[in-house]
C-alpha cells in the first residue's frame, strides 16, 4: 500500500530503524536508509530493501548529530527521490552515568541526536508533505518519554523533550493530511540495549543478570522484550489511511510498564 511513497529513517542500519525499513519495503515504499556500519553490510541491506520494494533504496550515512550533514540527507532524499512522505525519526544512543558525573559531550551528542537531530529532518521535510497534503512523521520515542529512569538523565530528557515536539507539529500540521505521533517502546533487544548493560553494571553494582533480570526486565510486567518487528508493526499502520485520526499520540509499546 506504500508504493510511489518515499519513506526516510534515521539510524536504520541497525535495531528498530533496519526493522522499520524491512516493513515499509515490505509494502513498496521507496526508502532512505541511514546510519553508521560496516559499509559491505549495509550495502547488502540496501539491496536486500530494494528486491524486497521493488522501489528504490539509497544509503545516507550522514551525522546527524550536526546540522549541515541533516541538511545534505534531507536534500539528499530530494534529489534522489522527490522529497520525503513518511518520515520516521529513529536514531539514538544512550549514556549511563550519574547526573554529577555525565560527560557533558556525551549530553550534548544525546541532545543533538535524540532530539534536535528531529526537529531539523522535520522542518525540512514539511513543506513536501503539506504541498502533497499527505506525510506521516513518526518518532520512536521511548517509555522514557513518559518516566524516568535514574541515571538516563540526558536521554529522559531528549525523549519528554520529542514527546511535545510531536504534539506540537501535530497541531500545526493537522489540516494537511499530515499526522505526527510517537511510538514509545520499553526494552527492545538491540544492540543500543546490550551496550547499556556494562554500564549499569557499574552504576548499580551489580552482574550482568542481575541488570538484565532485574533492572530492564523488571520493568516490563510481561517480563520480556519488545521486538523490533512488534515496533515497526505499528509504524505500518500508522502509515495506514485507518490511521489518518491518529495525531498526537504516544503510542505504547511497553510491555505494560508505563501502567504502573
Ligand atoms: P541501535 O543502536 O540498534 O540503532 C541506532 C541506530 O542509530 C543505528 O543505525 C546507528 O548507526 C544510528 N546512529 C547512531 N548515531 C548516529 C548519528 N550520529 N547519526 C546517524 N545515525 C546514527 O538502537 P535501537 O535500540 O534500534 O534504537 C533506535 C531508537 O529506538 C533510538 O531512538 C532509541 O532511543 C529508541 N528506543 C530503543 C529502545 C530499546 O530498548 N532498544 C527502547 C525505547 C526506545
Amino acid at each position: 500500500f506504500l508504493k510511489g511513497k518515499t519513506a526516510l529513517v534515521t539510524g536504520s542500519t541497525s535495531g528498530i530503524g533496519l526493522a522499520y525499513a524491512k516493513a515499509l519495503a515490505a509494502e513498496g515504499a521507496n526508502l532512505v536508509i541511514n546510519g553508521f556500519g560496516d559499509a559491505v553490510a549495509i550495502e547488502t541491506e540496501r539491496a536486500a530493501l530494494e528486491a524486497t520494494s521493488g522501489g528504490r533504496a539509497i544509503y545516507s550515512g550522514h551525522d546527524l548529530t550536526k546540522v549541515a550533514e541533516i541538511e545534505a540527507m534531507m536534500a539528499q532524499a530530494a534529489d534522489a527521490l522527490g522529497g520525503v512522505d513518511i518520515l520516521i525519526n529513529n536514531a539514538g544512543i544512550q549514556h549511563v552515568a550519574p547526573v554529577e558525573q555525565f560527560p557533558i559531550d556525551k549530553w550534548d551528542l544525546i541532545i543533538a541526536l535524540n532530539l534536535n537531530a528531529a526537529f531539523h529532518t522535520t522542518r525540512l521535510a514539511v513543506p513536501h508533505m503539506k504541498g502533497k497534503k499527505w506525510g506521516r512523521i513518526i518518532q520512536t520515542a521511548s517509555a522514557h518519554s513518559l518516566v524516568a529512569s535514574p541515571f538516563k538523565s540526558a536521554y529522559v530528557t531528549a525523549k519528554h523533550g520529542i514527546a511535545g515536539f510531536t504534539k506540537t507539529i501535530a497541531l500545526e500540521l493537522a489540516t494537511f493530511g499530515v499526522t505526527a505521533n510517537c511510538i514509545s517502546p520499553g526494552y527492545v533487544w538491540t544492540p543500543l540495549v546490550e551496550k547499556q548493560i556494562p554500564d549499569t553494571m557499574a552504576a548499580r553494582n551489580l552482574t550482568r543478570d542481575q541488570v538484565i533480570n532485574d533492572v530492564l526486565l523488571d520493568s516490563q510486567p510481561t517480563k520480556q522484550f519488545v521486538t523490533p518487528e512488534q515496533v515497526a508493526a505499528l509504524a505500518l499502520f500508522l502509515c495506514r489511511d485507518e490511521a489518518s485520526q491518529i495525531t498526537g499520540a504516544n503510542l505504547s509499546v511497553d510491555g505494560g510498564w508505563t501502567a504502573e
